[in-house]
C-alpha cells in the first residue's frame, strides 16, 4: 500500500477525495494542477508514512485544518493550531460587515481576535484603517501576530479580557468606528459542542460555559465606553440568537439594530450604532 501512485492514495483513501489531496498537496508541495499531472508518481518512503499516519489521524476526526495547520479565510491563508478556533466562512460576513460600516482612516478592534482573521482581513482589505485586536489567550496571539507578520498586515496587539486589553495598546482618546466581535456564544448544553470539528477546537473560544449570550451582555455593556457617538458594534452569533442579541444590543444604548443574514438565510451577525444617551 505504501508503494501505490497519487492516483491510487486518492482512490483508495477512506477519506473523501478532497481532503485526500489537500494532505497529498500538504506533503508533496505540490499545486493540485501539478497532482493531477503526476498522478501516476510514488510517493518516497518517507512521505508516503507520513500521509497514511495523517489519513488516519483525519480518520479519527481530527479537524483537516488542525491536521494541515491552515485554513483559507477571505482569499488568503491563515495559519491555525488547537489553540484558535478553526475560520470560517459565516464569519466573512461579519468582516463585510465592517468593511463597509469603517470611514476612511477609520479605527477598528477586533475583539477575541483568535487566528487574527477578522484584524487582518480589514487591515489588508482596508490598509486606511487602523486595527487593532486582543485576546485572552497567549496562543491564540501569538498565531495571531504571526499570521499578520506572513501576510504583511500591521495591527496592534493586546492580551486581556475583552476590554481590559485597553490598557496593551494606545486607541485613539475620542474612541472606535467600529468593533467587531466573533465571541464564544455556544450554549454549554448545546449537543454540537460533542460533534464534528468543534470536539477539537478550545471550548472557551466556543461557549461561554451558560447561555451563550453571557459574552455578548459583558461585550454590549462595555463597548460603548471605547466607541465613538454612531460607531457601531457587530457581533456574530448562533442562528437562533438574533432577537436576544437585539435586545441586549438595545439595552445598552445601541440604535439602528438589525440582523444580518448569513448566506443560509440564517440570523448570524447583529449590529448597532452607539448613541448617548
Ligand atoms: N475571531 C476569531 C474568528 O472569528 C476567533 C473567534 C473565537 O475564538 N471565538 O475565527
Amino acid at each position: 500500500m505504501i508503494n501505490q501512485t497519487l492516483l491510487q492514495w486518492i482512490q483508495q483513501s477512506p477519506l473523501p477525495k478532497l481532503e485526500t489531496r489537500l494532505l497529498l498537496q500538504h506533503i508533496t508541495g505540490y499545486t493540485r494542477a501539478q497532482l493531477l499531472t503526476r498522478d501516476t508518481e510514488k510517493l518516497p518512503e518517507n512521505q508516503a508514512i507520513e500521509l497514511h499516519n495523517l489519513i488516519e489521524r483525519r480518520k479519527c476526526g481530527e479537524p483537516i485544518a488542525y491536521i494541515l495547520g491552515e485554513r483559507e479565510f477571505y482569499g488568503r491563508n491563515f495559519r491555525v493550531s488547537p489553540a484558535v478556533l478553526i475560520p470560517r466562512p459565516e464569519t466573512e460576513h461579519l468582516l463585510e460587515a465592517a468593511l463597509c460600516r469603517l470611514p476612511e482612516n477609520g479605527t477598528l478592534w477586533d475583539l477575541g481576535t483568535g487566528s487574527g482573521i477578522i484584524a487582518i482581513s480589514a487591515k489588508l482589505e482596508r490598509p486606511d484603517v487602523l486595527v487593532f485586536a486582543s485576546d485572552v489567550s497567549d496562543d491564540a496571539l501569538q498565531i495571531a501576530q504571526s499570521n499578520a507578520h506572513n501576510l504583511g498586515a500591521d495591527v496592534a496587539f493586546g492580551q486581556g479580557w475583552w476590554f481590559q486589553a485597553a490598557g496593551h495598546f494606545r486607541l485613539p482618546e475620542c474612541g472606535c468606528d467600529v468593533i467587531v466581535s466573533n465571541p464564544p456564544y455556544i450554549e454549554q448544553h448545546d449537543g454540537h459542542l460533542a460533534q464534528g470539528d468543534l470536539r477539537f477546537e478550545p471550548p472557551h473560544a466556543l461557549t461561554d460555559f451558560a447561555d451563550g449570550l453571557a459574552h455578548i451582555r459583558e461585550i454590549a455593556a462595555q463597548a460603548p465606553d471605547y466607541l465613538k457617538e454612531n460607531a457601531w458594534l457587530m457581533l456574530e452569533h448562533g442562528y437562533n440568537q438574533g432577537q436576544a442579541v437585539r435586545e441586549i444590543l438595545q439595552q445598552n444604548g445601541f440604535r439602528n439594530v438589525a440582523t444580518l443574514p448569513d448566506l443560509a438565510g440564517l440570523d448570524r451577525v447583529s449590529v448597532g450604532q452607539f448613541q448617548a444617551a
